[in-house]
């Protein structure tokens, strides 16, 4: 006999997620679509949004209400991701490294009093996290870090520079990854690194280069630089020399949310693709009538569909206390590349119009480009699946 189920079919949202997700859509579109364009141009951190969706319990979606947060699941945290990618690509990934890189590294490895001390002001959206792990000279090689870390009677000092770090320049709390013990031999790089945490801005932390990009322009990226950074004994954020265990987690629930958001710019990308094609007409009627068109929405959509089956997939199994590591690198290698597709799809099918700035679907592309990218790239991500998959034919 099959087991009836607490709510209709997994994929398909509860009553929670759906007052969730209908309270935060009224919420975007009334105070976030308007203004996304005109950020993406000036490059402005959308501070004001930002302290909003903290009372709205986005900034601490995932923390235990303990500690001020809003104690949601990983699933319903991934469908926020979705919703706001869907509006704004940049607040998207500020929502989504906040909460599942800097804060997701507390909560897994902080002991009691760093959750006491740092949560709560993440988690209002008054403070915003940071997470420190490339470097200039390092990157998917990530145990390759030459940030350090050395230890002193009194705590830690801190050298080194840290690349690419979403929030860097505007972030009230860093964790930041670094190497306080030797490797006890090159294979074995990934061994003698631990994490940090602390408050900032602090002496010794030096905000560089911020950096131009492509695209998420709302999204601070930030060059950090740490002199002799001087942090006490009880910055250290799990256990000493094992962080790089830690760390591959973090980056394993990181992938949920960066899955969420390519299906939401992939999603803006197909419904503007879909309203222009019924109303463009060439040749006497709408360009949705022809096949080539219409053929190319129907991938769209199936694509997409079928990638937020898979971070679905990746986030029921976090929420079930399952392991889902395979299932997010699937789902994020699935989505990005689906997402990117879609979104050029989406030019195609404007025509030269979706080669201009007066329409949107040229944006969702260059934001959807860095989810290739960030937290895994594809490439990197085919090498952790190809692993585990033969693994099990060994
Ligand atoms: C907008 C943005 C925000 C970011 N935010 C953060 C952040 O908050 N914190 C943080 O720590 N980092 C952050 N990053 C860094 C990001 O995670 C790295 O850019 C990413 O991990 C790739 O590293 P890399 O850029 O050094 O590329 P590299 O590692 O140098 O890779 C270059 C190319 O080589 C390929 N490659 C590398 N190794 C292999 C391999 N073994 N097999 C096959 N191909 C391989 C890659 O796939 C890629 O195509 C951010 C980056 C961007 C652009």
């Amino acid at each position: 006999m099959i087991a009836e189920r607490p709510r209709g079919l997994w994929f398909e949202p509860d009553s929670e997620e759906r007052q969730i997700i209908g309270a935060l859509r009224e919420f975007l579109q009334a105070e976030v679509a308007p203004t996304a364009a005109e950020r993406d141009e000036s490059g402005a951190f959308p501070f004001e949004i930002v302290r909003k969706l903290g009372q709205m319990g986005v900034m601490g979606a995932q923390v235990p209400e303990e500690y001020g947060g809003a104690g949601l699941s990983t699933r319903i945290f991934a469908r926020i991701v979705e919703e706001i990618a869907a509006v704004d690509g940049s607040l998207a990934l500020t929502v989504a490294s906040h909460n599942s890189l800097c804060i997701g590294h507390i909560l897994l490895a902080g002991n009691e009093e760093q959750k006491r001390r740092f949560l709560p002001p993440l988690a209002s959206g008054e403070v915003l996290g940071a997470w420190g792990l490339t470097e200039p000279g390092s990157g998917s090689d990530a145990a390759a870090m030459r940030t350090r870390a050395e230890e002193t009677p009194e705590g830690f000092v801190l050298n080194g520079t840290k690349q690419f770090i979403t929030q860097g320049s505007v972030a009230g709390v860093y964790v930041i990854n670094a190497r306080t013990d030797p490797a006890p031999s090159p294979e074995k790089k990934h061994l003698g690194l631990s994490a940090l945490v602390f408050s900032g801005p602090t002496e010794g932390l030096r905000v560089g280069r911020k950096e131009r990009k492509l695209g998420l322009n709302a999204s601070d990226t930030a060059q950090l630089i740490f002199e002799d950074l001087k942090l006490p004994k009880e910055a250290l954020l799990g256990e000493r020399g094992k962080g790089f265990y830690d760390v591959m987690r973090v980056l394993e629930g990181g992938r949920i949310g960066i899955a969420a958001m390519a299906v939401g710019l992939g999603r803006a990308a197909l419904e503007f693709a879909a309203r222009y094609a019924l109303e463009r007409e060439q040749f006497g009627r709408p360009i949705a009538e022809f096949q080539a068109v219409s053929h190319k929405l129907a991938e769209m959509e199936t694509e997409l569909e079928a990638a937020r089956l898979l971070y679905l997939k990746a986030a029921e199994l976090r929420d079930a206390g399952k392991p889902y590591g395979h299932a997010a690198a699937q789902a994020k290698l699935f989505a990005s590349e689906a997402a990117v597709r879609a979104c050029d799809e989406a030019i195609q099918i404007l025509g030269g119009y979706g080669y201009t700035k007066e329409y949107p679907v040229e944006r969702y592309w260059r934001d959807a480009r860095l989810t290739r990218i960030g937290e895994g790239t594809s490439e990197v991500l085919k090498v952790i699946i190809a692993k585990n998959l033969l693994s099990r034919y060994r």
